[in-house]
């Protein structure tokens, strides 16, 4: 007779955590199975989010960014700094304090909530049953009531550049480095690219980005994306866009390996050496050894689990949820779909609002954005109206020494309704979320400027983005006036 569960969750990532804690607190026998190792060979919960994605490289944005403000701007500000260095394994060894104590807290949110984990692999069979497997090899068959798949995805990889251990790596190495490479490329100048290219140019590397694509992020407002491309260059990040990489070959022994690589523009043919090569095209969901033949569950024509606007997938009462299916592959979004399939099992009616996702690239300084762009807008025949603000107009921005960007809003020229929120610079993770709430109550850029903000803050920009919507920015002269 197999162990029987209300709810069993395959992939403790943040779209499998988050169902699973959800679920048991809603009063759901559940279950979590993952078969995610550290590095030592111990299980570990939280996915690629946790272990290897967002909280890693932001433990190394952060440290790199404060290297490169006492390196570079501390003196603009009166402080001076002598014997300055970077101690790569000490940074090192603080990212892992962070991520073993963020995954060793998904553990104790399951034992608070009574989630029972389970090590190892889990594999869906008909009929709702899961066949799962321990690390050690032994296997039981699981029957639940609702079955949720959150397996994730992994780092997708090209034919040219295949990976070699610490020389060729992916976005999982590249958090790795034991010491800062004096010459690094990327290829792919996308969120991961920018993210890590920035990690590693902070801290001393000279960084060559080889983007295939001719546009600069195009999924970002162009106009932030001019902006953005600009000042990353002044950082020292070398975006080479329009190249296709043809090839690489590793030369040399040990330490003293390097990379030639291979790629084509359209000037020719040309050679770039570095000592480490970050393959950062993309990622893919990760579906090997998760379905049974005879499961029910259909993938899509790009290989994502499919699934309907509910994350319902073609068997029933078996769910998708996270980097697996269609959508952004972003954290919160996994964690709001596991919170809704948790919740509508309970017989709640919760739904994930899919044009209000917030986007943030943590460089320096970083990206940020929600809804539509202008292009969209422009491609959808939308009538719409703008307004932007520079944080050089910003107070709060001026007197911390940090006033590089703008904030942009795009609104209904009929409603005036806030279709789209756009923010380059400091502080934009932040700040979007405010549009988000905004956006989520359908308010108008009138809204917003009609809503009193604190003085000094950076939030203020947004404040005035909204009012610039209607000609009516104070701190700057605006181009039209009502
Ligand atoms: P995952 O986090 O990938 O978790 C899936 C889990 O399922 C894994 O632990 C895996 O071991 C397990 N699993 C898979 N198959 C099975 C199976 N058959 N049996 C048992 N277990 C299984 N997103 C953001 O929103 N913000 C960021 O700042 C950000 N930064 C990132 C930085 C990097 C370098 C990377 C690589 C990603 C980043 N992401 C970021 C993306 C984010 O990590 C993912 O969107 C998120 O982790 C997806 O969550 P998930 O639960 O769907 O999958
Ligand atoms: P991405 O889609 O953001 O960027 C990949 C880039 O590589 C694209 O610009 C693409 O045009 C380019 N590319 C593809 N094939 C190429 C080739 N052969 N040669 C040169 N360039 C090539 O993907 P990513 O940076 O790998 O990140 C994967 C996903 O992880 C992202 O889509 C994002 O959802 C998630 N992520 C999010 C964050 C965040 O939220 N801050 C951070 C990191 C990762």
């Amino acid at each position: 007779m197999p162990n029987e569960y209300d709810i069993v969750v395959i992939g403790a990532g943040p779209a499998g955590y988050a169902a699973a804690i959800r679920a048991a607190q809603l009063g759901m026998r559940t279950a979590c199975i993952d078969k995610a190792l550290d590095r030592e060979g111990n299980p570990t919960l939280g996915g690629t989010c946790l272990n290897w994605g967002c909280i890693p490289s932001k433990a190394l944005l952060d440290a790199s960014h404060k290297y490169m403000e006492a390196a570079h701007q501390f003196d603009e500000v009166g402080i001076g700094v002598e014997g300055l260095s970077v101690d790569v394994a000490k940074m090192m060894q603080r990212k892992d304090g962070v991520v073993a104590k963020l995954t060793a807290g998904i553990g104790m949110l399951f034992d608070g909530n009574g989630v029972v984990s389970l090590p190892g692999s889990g594999r869906l069979l008909a009929h709702k049953h899961v066949e799962y497997t321990t690390h050690e090899g032994e296997v039981t068959e699981l029957a639940a009531e609702h079955v949720i798949l959150a397996p994730g995805s992994v780092p997708m990889e090209i034919d040219p550049v295949p990976l070699v251990p610490d020389v060729v790596v992916d976005s999982a190495g590249a958090l790795e480095f034991e010491e800062v490479p004096p010459r690094l490329g990327v290829i792919g100048a996308g969120v991961i690219g920018l993210e890590l290219g920035s990690v590693w140019c902070r801290l001393g590397s000279e960084v060559v980005l080889l983007e295939a694509l001719d546009e600069f992020l195009p999924i970002a407002d162009q106009r932030i994306a001019r902006d953005a491309l600009r000042a990353f260059g002044r950082q020292g990040l070398d975006i080479r866009l329009g190249t296709r990489v043809t090839g690489a070959s590793v030369k040399g022994r040990g330490k003293k390996k390097q990379v030639d690589v291979g790629y084509q523009d359209k000037d020719g043919e040309h050679t770039l050496t570095v000592d480490k090569l970050i393959v950062a095209v993309g990622r893919r969901p990760y579906t090997e050894g998760l379905l049974a033949p005879d499961s029910g569950v259909n993938l899509d024509e790009r290989g994502f689990l499919y699934v309907n606007d509910l994350c319902e997938t073609d068997a029933p009462d078996v769910y998708a949820v996270g980097d697996v299916v269609r959508g952004p592959m972003l954290a919160h979004k996994g964690a709001e779909e596991g919170v809704m399939v948790a919740e509508r099992i309970a017989g709640h009616k919760p739904m994930v609002n899919y044009e209000c996702i917030p986007n943030v690239i943590y460089t320096h300084p970083e990206i940020a954005w929600v809804g539509k762009t202008e292009q969209d807008l422009k491609a959808d025949g939308e009538a719409y109206s703008v307004g932007t603000f520079p944080y050089a107009a910003n107070g709060r921005a001026l007197a911390a020494n940090d006033a590089e960007g703008m904030v942009k809003i795009v609104a209904e020229e009929e409603t005036d309704r806030i279709l789209g929120v756009h923010v380059f610079g400091p502080q934009a993770s932040e700040l979007i979320g405010q549009a988000v709430i905004a956006m989520e109550f359908e308010a108008s850029a009138e809204d917003i400027g009609l809503t009193m903000f604190a003085h000094p803050t950076l939030a203020e920009a947004v404040h005035e983005a909204a009012l610039a919507v209607g000609g009516r920015a104070i701190h700057m002269v605006n181009r039209k006036r009502r």
